[in-house]
């Protein structure tokens, strides 16, 4: 009867579960390090996206509790270019121009007269190639007629004096001497940017 412990044959059978037992760690173990890998991975992706959010949120509360532009406050789009009013000039079609004009060589940098964030990079049929910046007090900033962006997209930071795209001829302006349409908005309205402008 007790023959029946020392059987021989007992002995694969006991080898063969010690081996499935390691088998199963070794697959555990390599299951665990890739989740920790993945995770590693993964994880300071997603708290740096929760942080850019946080970031994002807290400038754009910031922005609007900021004061709305005041005469001479602001940077002009074109430092070394002489302004002119050009505010309320006749345009086509009856419309009255709402911005003024800023005339350079094409390609002169053109630079963000305020600081604020990013929110349009694209075209439009009257402004070509257009850049919009959210502002202080939410004021909206129009640059249009560009030749090209400069590298930035929607929901950037912005500071003023950054580039924000070129001087160019697009959209209605086309075959006209290059410069930029500088429009402002507050609540919907255009208001006249010239008084807004530093001036030297
Ligand atoms: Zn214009």
């Amino acid at each position: 009867m007790l023959a029946d412990s020392s059987n021989p044959q007992s002995k694969p059978k006991k080898r063969l579960t010690f081996l499935s037992r390691v088998l199963s760690v070794l697959i555990k173990a390599a299951i665990l390090l890739m989740l920790l890998f993945v995770f590693d991975r993964l994880l300071p992706s997603i708290s740096q996206q929760t942080q850019s959010f946080v970031i994002a949120k807290w400038q754009q509360l910031s922005l609007l509790q900021q004061e709305l532009p005041t005469e001479n406050s602001l940077l002009s789009p074109l430092p070394e270019q002489h302004l002119t009013d050009t505010w309320g000039a006749a345009r086509s079609q009856g419309r009255s121009h709402e911005g003024i004009d800023i005339f350079a060589a094409r390609g002169t940098p053109i630079r963000a007269t305020t600081q604020g964030i990013v929110s349009k990079v694209g075209g439009n049929t009257l402004g070509g190639r257009v850049v919009v910046v959210v502002g202080p007090g939410g004021a909206g900033h129009y640059y249009a007629h560009l030749e090209d962006y400069a590298d930035i997209s929607p929901n950037d930071w912005v500071n003023a004096g950054d580039i924000i795209g070129y001087v160019g001829d697009s959209g209605n302006a086309k075959g006209t001497p290059p410069h930029v349409h500088y429009g402002i908005y507050i609540n919907g309205s255009a208001v006249n940017p010239y008084p807004l402008l530093q001036k030297d």
